[in-house]
């Protein structure tokens, strides 16, 4: 057939050329639509981008597509979007538009829908029935334990082990464990709206008067009612079929939340879009969001990319949220994404934190380029902010870092019968085992990392990269026998503070006894139901949820951020500490809060005492003006890393030397240097900076460095990568 006579379209493909590829087409196909096409020896799916185009392919060159799927999967405005993003952070647009695509939607071969299930234990399944089990046998011990516990889904289990079918079936088969055909039905309460306070009021008032994209900034202390001014606005925006997207941090997406939603607007379907739903329920939520049926779509950072119908409004939570950036593939900020969005829609775009992003507040104050409004006291009738107490750290070896200050506070509040939660952001028992006659400490063998003393599993692990071993009985130089395991993580407190109370209920909370956003549930409803005195746990509690009985939060060992190279690091330490503070007397009982630290007079300890965002924060700034930080200046990182170190230095001094011929003055470049990990799961890595003052200067800059480095092939041994606007070191 002479191709002229057929169509040509243009099909984006996940693969990491920054081009569009060009096949012939003889059915009709519209934008958007996916169509299996063969790429190289491969057939994969792609989308159309561009129909009725011309090619400069010869006859012979040109491929046909293969089928023409039913599913659309992009349309002109995310397409838009997408162009943006892809030539924003430098990542292939082919890869780029693929990102949010729910990936049961580019099987090769169609599959069918799979039901979902739940496991429950017999009465066959007890504690001497798991102690019965060959001790070798962990995972199924712990599947088995977990299901003993209380009944799983298919998606908890899945956690736990991607072999935990072949366990459940093994549990089955011994009769302790029968499955059941499971079906979601939550049965949830009606809430009413409340009446709006008078700071509330004006916000709303304000955003609700938006004509189109304007950004807004709802900077309200921990407590004070964002989330009910969020939900008064969604309730407007949700009139006439509008939908709304409540981009929520990942650890705070919990069903809770979801809850809260669903039973304020029960008229309106609500769903949720996060990296832990099944992938047949993501997609449900992702086609349900794309044909308007759901109108209020709560997600985390990838629901940004989510097609819509009828979008009316963006809404960010605790926007200053790290889990906001993402850290690997596309490395894409969602506030900002999120911004360029709402602009592209019209549609106004409403951020909200208790400790707002430097760089965001910086905008709005000083910029005012996001509208600011202020929340300044607690909604809920007499509740306060909670009294913050800096205690000088004067523990030693014999109290194991709990003061006495400390304690008696605790046994204070345990009296009053209110809760208690102690923040310590490390997990593990200890972060060091050392060896005090030589000073070695056990590290890992692929990262420059420590390696973190675990006993409830007793062993040693690298939190960077998962490699795990026994603990060593002696030093693996000096033979000594007397290894002391340095510095405390949460096992070690939670061990510490039962044998101080040991008629109190206590929990610990880290990612290593949290592994679903199920147990999470499970641990807020224990909490609700006064089944825990004291919570022992790590930033994952830190957020996002009101225990009004609790009544003392603990802080230890927050002093590491001090001494942080980033430049980042303080800010975050603020935030965590107010959010951390936040959690204390949320319901009528006054809170109190002890930071145990060895420099109560640092200055921003002094302003988180002081609960003052404010002032710290243009503190933060006049730093950052003098350094020449962001926001003062647009930064960009372009990383790189083998497991051969000659191969990666010669990679970075070539690249170095290449950029400094690259003819401009906008863009300064950094000497080349190595993160602080300098070796990653084996890999040897090393970094340079660029900075200028001018956004646009420093992505020309970088196109013309990419094109450079494409071009020298002898270069290309290496793995790297840029980071726009990267927020860690
Ligand atoms: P934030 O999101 O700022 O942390 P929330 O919206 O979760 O705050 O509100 C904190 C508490 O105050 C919740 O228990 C909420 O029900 C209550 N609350 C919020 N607004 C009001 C109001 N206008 N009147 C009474 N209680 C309110
Ligand atoms: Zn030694
Ligand atoms: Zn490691």
């Amino acid at each position: 057939m002479n191709p002229k006579e057929t169509s040509i379209v243009k099909v984006a493909i996940d693969v990491p050329i920054d081009d569009f590829f060009d096949y012939q087409c003889e059915e009709n196909v519209a934008f958007g639509q996916a169509v299996l096409v063969p790429f190289g020896s491969r057939k994969v799916i792609g989308i159309v981008v561009e129909i009725d185009s011309s090619t400069e392919l010869e006859a012979h060159q040109i491929k046909k597509i293969i089928r023409v799927d039913d599913d659309i999967l992009l349309n002109e405005e995310l397409f838009k979007l997408f162009k943006f993003v892809s030539s924003y952070y430098h990542y292939p647009i082919g890869q780029t538009i693929h990102i949010a695509v729910p990936s049961n939607l580019k099987k090769t071969e169609k599959v069918l829908n799979k039901k979902s299930y739940i496991y429950e234990a017999t009465d066959l399944l007890n504690k001497s029935a798991i102690d019965q089990i060959s001790a070798r046998k962990k995972n199924l011990i712990e599947i088995a334990k977990v299901i003993f516990k209380e009944k799983q889904t298919d998606e908890a289990l899945k956690t736990i082990s991607i072999n935990w079918k072949k366990y459940v079936k093994e549990l089955i088969t011994l009769n302790f464990v029968r499955e059941r055909e499971y079906q979601k039905t939550k049965i949830i309460q009606k809430t009413t709206a409340l009446k709006l306070n008078q700071e509330q009021s004006e916000i709303y008032e304000k955003i609700i008067a938006a004509q189109g994209f304007e950004a807004f900034l709802i900077y309200g202390i921990t407590g004070s009612g964002k989330t009910e001014v969020y939900m008064h606005l969604i309730e407007q925006y949700v009139k006439n079929n509008g939908q709304v997207l409540i981009l929520v941090p990942e650890i705070n997406l919990t069903p809770q939340l979801e809850d809260r939603f669903t039973s304020r607007f029960s008229n309106y379907l609500v769903i949720s879009l996060h990296s832990q739903l099944t992938q047949k329920k993501r997609l449900e939520n992702w086609e349900q969001a794309k044909n308007g049926k759901a109108q209020i779509i709560i997600g985390t950072r990838l629901s940004v990319f989510t097609p819509f119908k009828n979008l009316k409004a963006i809404i960010m939570d605790e926007e200053q949220d790290l889990s906001f950036k993402q850290h690997d593939k596309l490395r894409y900020h969602a506030r900002d994404v999120a911004m360029m969005r709402a602009k592209l829609l019209n549609i106004p775009f409403i951020a909200g934190s208790a400790t707002p992003s430097i760089e965001i507040w910086h905008r709005s104050v000083n910029e005012n380029k996001l509208l600011l409004h202020k929340l300044s006291i607690r909604a809920v009738k007499d509740a306060t902010l909670p009294k913050i107490n800096l205690i000088k750290d004067e523990t030693n070896l014999e109290n194991e870092g709990i003061s006495e200050y400390v304690i008696s506070a605790i046994k204070h509040h345990l009296s009053l019968h209110q809760q208690i939660l102690i923040f310590i952001n490390r997990r593990g028992y200890a972060p060091v085992l050392f060896c005090s006659s030589c000073g070695w400490y056990a590290s890992c063998s692929r990262c420059s990392s420590k390696l973190v003393v675990h006993r409830s599993k007793q062993h040693l692990r690298c939190h960077h990269c998962d490699y795990q071993r026994g603990i060593d009985s002696s030093c693996k130089v000096c033979g000594n026998v007397d290894l002391m395991s340095l510095g405390s993580g949460t096992q070690k407190v939670e061990e510490r503070i039962r044998k101080l109370f040991p008629k109190a209920q206590v929990r610990r909370v880290d990612r290593d006894t949290i592994k679903t956003k199920a147990s999470l549930d499970a641990l807020y409803q224990d909490m609700s139901d006064k089944k825990i005195d004291i919570l022992v746990g790590t930033q994952m509690l830190s957020k996002g949820h009101d225990f009004p009985n609790l009544s003392l939060v603990v802080v230890l060992d927050s002093d590491n951020a001090l001494y942080s190279s980033d430049f980042r690091a303080s800010e975050r330490l603020f935030s965590q500490l107010v959010q951390v503070a936040g959690r204390a007397g949320r319901g009528s009982i006054p809170g109190e809060v002890i930071i145990q630290t060895n420099f109560p007079e640092h200055p921003l300890y002094q302003s988180v005492k002081n609960q003052d965002y404010e002032s710290f924060a243009s503190e933060e700034i006049n730093l950052r003006k003098e350094l020449n930080f962001p926001p003062f200046c647009f930064q960009a990182v372009l990383r790189a890393e083998s497991k051969n170190k000659k191969n990666v230095e010669n990679f970075i001094n070539h690249v170095y030397s290449m950029a400094k011929q690259i003819n401009t003055e906008d863009v300064e470049v950094f000497h080349p240097v190595q993160p602080f990990l300098d070796r990653l799961k084996g890999f040897e890595r090393y970094q340079i900076y660029y900075h200028s003052k001018n956004r646009s200067s420093l992505n020309k800059f970088l196109n013309f460095l990419k094109v450079e480095i494409h071009a020298n092939k002898q270069l290309n041994k290496v793995k790297w990568y840029l980071d726009i606007d990267p927020v860690d070191f």
